[in-house]
């Protein structure tokens, strides 16, 4: 295959919207490693992340580059040009060696009736009964299923080759990895779809590793799951399954795996998770953006005095812009406005109520998640904040460092990478 970097098993999307927390994120990995799981660390931001910030693709290599440099890491490392379209790849291209390419636009578009026609008589193996290892009922489709399947996606994966073939040219002899997205769309996909959308990305020869489809339920930034949990499951397993099967059918890249975005604190779905892994022998990537900024806030809150005065800042600004900040998530968090304490509620809060409103400890019940979710999308705020914050988190980095590699270490590789 060309262009092909090998990942492995288990690996692990950081992000770190502000490009402090290199070192406590890859402090994390090592404590996996210590006890015996080996999780590959990619370091992750898409381009609307860049562009709300105000950075470039060059400070996300330079942060990973510095922290494995700082720590020894002598592993696999990634940089990830995440979400990115033909429009925005281009800047990423001489920092990253791992690219999202993100076609959930071109998901639903109707293709042309004459490759939707030649892609099913190219694949018959396709229509009719499938059965599928691991999958207790084969899949049944009839011909017109499968049209209807393909002129949903074909769109989305030409759409994809043309990313690919781009960034092929680009990077020139150099290998990367390849991973694509549909998990921005209205409608998840089922089993039967994705084994078509594999397919599709075989005939286009793209050296697939990680795809990222759009489960069943809810997955809010920053909180837990939401949604029919043994459906989930259900999915989750057939998805591995129909995976399992079109490597060895397609002759897909063997260590394709499945990429769950919004991935950190779906803590009622690691178990299911972590079941099915084991089941099917398969790896994971699970992608976390945001999980990160939120530790930072706790780590000030924790703090006390200015840093947790800055905390309060925040949020207070938070949510005298609620409308503003909120309307680009819409479908990706569910905040209970009656919920949010009152600014002035806020700032009489101590260290310790401010931590237990927002850190993700579903056990405590001053936990807040309609605050947390708010706080979630609030990093412009902080990133306005400027000097101010960034001052904030050089002085107090031993506490934010703690909680970074702890939320990191123990809430999710431990259950989703280590223990059973
Ligand atoms: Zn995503």
């Amino acid at each position: 295959m060309n262009h092909f970097l090998p990942l492995g098993r288990f690996s692990f999307g950081m992000g770190d919207r502000f490009a402090h927390q290199g070192k406590a994120q890859l402090r994390a990995c090592i404590l996996a490693a210590e006890r015996g799981a080996d999780v590959v660390p990619v370091w992750n931001k898409s381009n609307r992340e860049h562009m709300f910030i105000g950075t470039d693709p060059s400070s996300v290599r330079a942060e990973a580059d510095a922290a494995v440099e700082a720590l020894d890491w002598k592993k696999p490392y990634h940089v990830d040009a995440d979400h990115i379209r033909l429009e925005t790849v281009d800047r990423f291209i001489p920092h990253s060696d791992f690219y999202t390419i993100d076609v959930a636009d071109s998901i639903g578009e109707p293709a042309e009736t004459a490759a939707v026609k030649a892609f099913v008589d190219r694949h018959p193996e396709l229509v009719g009964t499938i059965a599928i290892p691991g999958i207790d009922r084969p899949f049944q489709t009839s011909r017109a299923d499968v049209e209807r399947i393909v002129g949903n996606c074909l769109l989305a994966v030409q759409d994809a080759c043309k990313i690919y073939r781009h960034i092929a040219k680009a990077k020139r002899a150099a290998n990367f990895i390849t991973e694509i997205s549909m998990d921005e769309t209205d409608s998840p996909q089922t089993p039967p779809e994705l084994l078509v959308i594999l397919a599709a990305l075989a005939d286009g020869q793209i050296p697939l590793q990680t795809i990222a489809p759009k489960f069943t339920g809810r997955f809010n930034k920053g909180v837990d799951y939401a949604g029919d949990i043994k459906q989930f499951e259900k999915e989750f397993n057939d998805d591995l399954a129909v995976i399992a099967f079109a490597i060895k059918q397609y002759r897909l890249p063997p260590s394709l795996k499945l990429s769950v975005h919004s991935g950190s604190d779906k803590f009622s779905i690691y178990g299911p998770i972590r079941r099915a892994l084991d089941r099917f022998s398969a790896g994971v990537h699970i992608k976390t953006a945001g999980t990160t900024w939120l530790e930072e806030l706790i780590g000030l809150a924790e703090a006390g005095g200015d840093g947790l005065e800055l905390a309060k800042d925040i949020y207070a600004c938070a949510l005298d812009h609620v409308d503003n900040l909120c309307a680009p998530y819409a479908t990706v968090i569910d905040i209970d406005r009656a919920r949010l304490p009152s600014a002035a509620v806020a700032n009489g809060w101590g260290s310790r109520q401010f931590v237990s409103a927002l850190r993700h400890d579903p056990a405590c019940r001053e936990f807040n998640p309609s605050f947390r979710q708010l706080l979630h999308v609030a990093f412009k705020i902080a990133a306005q904040k400027g000097d101010r914050y960034l001052d904030a988190l050089k002085r107090h980095e031993a506490v934010i460092a703690r909680n970074v590699t702890q939320n990191l270490f123990e809430r999710h590789m431990k259950p989703l990478m280590l223990d059973l």
